[in-house]
């Protein structure tokens, strides 16, 4: 009962064409009307002015399969990659939306009988949990949602009610809110044992969130009294399935990385570094998470560069810079000094060219992108590294004036230190630059960041939030 990951995106498309939805093709990762948004991260980001009423389109439900890049801004899961089975940072989210038609009942129904009816995908019910919200401060619990996954059959005992953290959702702090209903897969006990030592619990290892499907419900405005949730005159909804964790579960694997959506790319990424992972052997995790995070990275930069993204040092080219940097430290581990990352593009445009044919039109150009930037790093490493030696690892002041100077990335640092058994001087490091923001603060004269526009004060966010993961990287591989 194989289906690759190109029939599931289909059968899922084909699924909701037959309930009477509009199949859209998923809009460029660089959001077209939103200067909020870092990137494209969710389904309905193309929908959002359908959704406020602002735009009128000549169909009431939709299906898409929508690119998605959570790296930087609010949804930040670039430290995850490598280390959960189910974090990428570009992925592709499969979606249902009903603009004030249908509700509740019918996503729910659709959704069930998608996953478990033999005729679609077919998976035993015995093995899918569902949330449902279970009410906060004035929102009541969701036990429309309740009963509704009753009808189509799931037991009592397979129903959870969760906070807001979790099922509950907003397009921002006023608008368009509502509960929402999550769809679990148990993956058995051996996805338990995967990544003990990681700091993701055992159930987060072994229930994979499938599927989100959120009832847009209410119109939260702000009051002087607090805010007041006024119930929408058209309800709708807003459903997000990752392409890559039902390719996982209709598969029969226990990761993401191990599907048809992604083993060609590492078994690519192995004979482009030279490396080849011994099967089924521990010491080759590290290498193995190297592998996955350049398979990832290669599907986020070219996706971001076909959209019109180029590297820089801020903003959305800084987290593209950031992704290709990380990959291709990942195949410098590997022992890989030569530039290797351009080829991993034609990987992705073999792969996923059919589903995105704008990949064929712009590989080359795109290759050509990473090239460049390979070889920049590379110049970069070559002056960093005469530099580095053990006193400026020993010291965090002497190590920020190579990561100032010569850009010298802070992973790279931590690395070689461990490499040569030196501890590195982090708490130095850190003193240095917070020195180094001081100034630069002060030089700046307050106030200019609070006028900013939206757009510059998330890119300051994201920078800040770049350091930190780099730090978390570092650390942990
Ligand atoms: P998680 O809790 O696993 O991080 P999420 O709750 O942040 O997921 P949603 O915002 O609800 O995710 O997105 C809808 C769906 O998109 C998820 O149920 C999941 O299948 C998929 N998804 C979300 N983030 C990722 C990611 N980084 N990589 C792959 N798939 C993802
Ligand atoms: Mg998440
Ligand atoms: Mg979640
Ligand atoms: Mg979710």
């Amino acid at each position: 009962n194989y289906r690759s990951g190109s029939q599931i995106r289909e059968d899922f498309l084909r699924f909701f064409e037959g309930k009477g939805h509009r199949r859209v093709h998923s809009s460029s990762l660089v959001p077209a009307n939103d200067p909020t948004l870092l990137f494209t991260n969710a389904g309905m980001n193309q929908f959002k002015d359908v959704f406020l009423g602002a735009e009128k389109r000549d169909y009431s439900r939709a299906a898409s399969s929508q690119k998605c890049v959570r790296a930087g801004g609010k949804h930040n899961d670039l430290e995850n990659v490598g280390f959960t089975r189910r974090h990428h940072t570009f992925f592709e989210m499969l979606g249902n939306f009903s603009f004030g038609d249908y509700f509740k009942k019918d996503a729910i129904a659709f959704a069930w009988e998608l996953l478990t009816s033999k005729e679609w995908f077919g998976i035993d019910p015995s093995r899918l949990y569902c949330t449902i919200f279970e009410g906060d401060e004035g929102v009541p619990r969701d036990a429309e949602a309740y009963q509704y996954w009753l009808e189509v059959g799931v037991p009592a005992e397979r129903i959870f009610e969760l906070g807001a953290k979790d099922n509950f959702w907003a397009m921002g702090d006023t608008g368009p809110c509502g509960p929402c209903s999550e769809i679990y897969y148990d993956l058995g006990v051996e996805a338990s044992e995967f990544g003990k030592d990681l700091p993701f619990g055992e159930d987060e290892q072994r229930y994979v969130e499938i599927w989100n499907l959120v009832f847009m419900q209410f119109d939260r405005t702000v009051t002087a009294s607090g805010p007041l949730l006024t119930p929408l005159p058209k309800p709708s909804i807003d459903t997000g399935m990752g392409l890559e964790r039902i390719a996982c579960v209709l598969q029969g694997v226990l990761s993401n990385f191990e599907t048809d959506l992604f083993t060609p790319l590492i078994k690519r990424a192995e004979e482009l570094t030279g490396h080849k992972v011994e099967a089924d052997h521990e010491v080759d995790d590290r290498s193995r998470a190297s592998l996955r995070i350049i398979a990832d990275h290669a599907r986020a930069a070219t996706f971001l560069i076909s959209d019109g993204v180029l590297p820089a040092n801020e903003g959305r080219g800084y987290v593209l810079r950031k992704i290709l940097r990380r990959g291709i430290r990942h195949g410098r581990l590997l022992g890989q000094e030569k530039p290797f990352m351009h080829e991993m593009v034609f990987a992705v445009r073999d792969e996923m060219g059919v589903a995105y044919p704008e990949l064929k039109e712009s590989a080359e150009r795109v290759a050509k992108v990473v090239l460049a930037e390979e070889q920049q790093f590379a110049r970069t490493l070559e002056l960093g590294l005469k530099q580095m030696n053990e006193e400026t690892l020993r010291s965090g002041a002497l190590a920020f004036r190579l990561y100032e100077t010569f850009g010298m990335p802070l992973d790279f640092m931590v690395d070689a230190a461990r490499d040569a058994g030196i501890p590195f001087d982090m708490a130095g490091f850190e003193a240095a630059k917070e020195e180094e923001q001081a100034r630069a603060r002060a030089s700046w004269k307050g106030g200019a960041q609070k006028s900013a526009a939206p757009v510059y004060r998330e890119l300051a966010k994201t920078e800040f939030e770049g350091y930190s993961a780099l730090r978390v990287d570092g650390a942990r591989v």
